[in-house]
């Protein structure tokens, strides 16, 4: 068929070798996905759709993998900027040293009207993010000017932007907590900023940071705003003993059973952890439809314990991945995640087949999708899915031979190999090199804005922190 006679496309990717998270032996070798209007809408043989289709702009993936991009269900982005900052701390003294002085910081410049600080964080770790082939990213913040929604926009990712709710200060300083009435009224902006986001491309989502942190009272009222408003809900569950400890002595009840009873799970949340649980929890969990996000690393880091991922899975419980936040990773890299998932559960459970490689690229992908209510639109390369997805080089020495391409994903890759980056049908990073900005220059300015408002504000430094 001559080119006249073909259906024009946005972009034909050709020649890729096609990994559609449709199924562990779903794998295409010389294949080709047609993109049009921001969504997908062939995936087939290079022989079938070259046939049918000619790109505007073509892309050729010939020894490159070609699958969904990856979804990133938990982060925090303000601490992208502690990076190897600290190391040898529980949790609680890794919130109280660490996290939280940066967390007050945000939330008084927040109440001055200066939203630099968030904007700077936010565009350093969305940056990071598509350089790391994350096509979404769950973006999990204290209190946000409304103008951290135009970082999304601008460097061309998919937001979840989740503003985080918490009354107790015997957990939290006085200075981080907003009045119900100044967070709720945020939350409303927050809500009307991402509904008229370019390309409806960022959702608001309510944060409860943890069952500690939070009053019954508080939490309630998230669970009416959100069936009100119908957006989502994340929080962290059952992160540690501690927490399980005090929750059931408090209310008679382990952390998953309280929140339960407070009627707050559902199939519209997702939590983060989900170390602590008891078989009961587990059917909790399944029962509600409540999705799970895993982050075995910052698990290991901060030694708070290993979720039983394998055996929520077995119950049928949806798991997607976090890397949680930069501070207790310290990096952005889901292909290490999906690594770690599987080789933590196989040891911890001494059973070398308790998870497989291609479960973990689900969970990377499809498993992300269903946490954040996008299942039908996102997570595996089919047509009418929103066209999400990247190209992963397969000729670095890292990846060689490829004997078998999830493998190979899953245990050899990592996000140095992330050549391409297509979000809602926009090429964003391409041969490695973003797009829609000047990473340098913009990396550079987020770090020198971090390091002087840190300074300013008292709050000592790591001695290497010189951008
Ligand atoms: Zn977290």
């Amino acid at each position: 068929m001559n080119n006249s006679c073909k259906r024009q496309v946005d972009i034909l990717i050709e020649h890729g070798l096609i990994v559609p998270v449709t199924g562990p032996d779903q794998i295409m070798g010389d294949g080709a996905v047609a993109i049009d209007g921001g969504k997908i809408i062939a995936v087939g043989p290079q022989e079938e759709l070259g046939e049918r289709y000619s790109g505007r702009k073509t892309i050729d993936a010939r020894h490159k993998a070609v699958l969904p991009g990856l979804i990133n269900a938990h982060c925090h982005f303000l601490q992208n900027f502690l990076k190897g900052a600290k190391d040898d701390l529980p949790l609680i003294k890794w919130i109280e040293e660490v996290s939280f002085p940066r967390i007050r910081l945000a939330v008084q410049d927040y109440l001055a009207h200066r939203p630099e600080l968030q904007y700077y964080a936010t565009l350093h770790g969305c940056i990071e993010a598509l350089k790391c082939g994350i096509t979404t990213a769950v973006n999990m913040e204290w209190a946000t000017p409304l103008e951290t929604i135009d970082v999304y926009e601008h460097t061309g990712i998919r937001g979840v932007h989740t503003l985080t709710f918490t009354d107790n200060d015997q957990w939290t300083p006085p200075e981080a907590i907003l009045s119900d009435g100044e967070i709720f009224g945020l939350a409303d902006r927050l809500i009307e900023r991402c509904a008229r986001s370019k390309d409806r491309r960022v959702a608001f989502c309510y944060g409860i940071a943890c069952p500690n942190s939070c009053s019954p009272a508080l939490i309630s009222k998230v669970r009416e705003e959100a069936d009100k408003n119908k957006v989502l809900v994340h929080l962290h569950l059952a992160e540690t003993n501690f927490e399980f400890q005090n929750i059931s002595k408090k209310y008679h009840k382990t952390p998953t059973g309280y929140l339960h009873q407070l009627g707050i799970l559902g199939p519209d949340v997702f939590v983060a952890h989900g170390i602590w649980l008891t078989d009961e929890d587990i059917q909790i969990l399944k029962e509600t439809g409540t999705s799970v996000v895993h982050n075995p690393e910052c698990n290991m880091k901060i030694a708070s314990g290993v979720a039983p991922i394998a055996k929520m899975a077995r119950a049928g419980i949806n798991i997607s991945l976090g890397t949680d936040s930069c501070a207790v990773n310290d990096n952005t890299d889901l292909f290490e995640t999906m690594r770690t998932t599987v080789l933590l559960q196989r040891v911890h459970q001494l059973d070398s087949a308790c998870l497989s490689s291609y479960q973990a690229l689900e969970m990377a992908t499809l498993g992300g999708a269903r946490a954040i209510g996008l299942g039908d639109k996102l997570g595996s390369l089919e047509p009418g899915k929103l066209a999400d997805l990247i190209l992963v080089d397969l000729t670095s020495i890292n990846m060689r031979p490829v004997n078998n391409v999830i493998n190979n994903l899953v245990y050899c890759a990592n996000t140095n190999n992330v050549d391409t980056v297509i979000v809602d049908g926009k090429v964003v990073v391409e041969k490695q090199l973003l797009l829609n900005l000047d990473e340098e220059k913009a990396v550079s300015q987020a770090e020198k804005f971090a390091q002087r408002r840190f300074e300013a504000a008292g709050l000592k430094l790591p001695a290497y922190f010189t951008p």
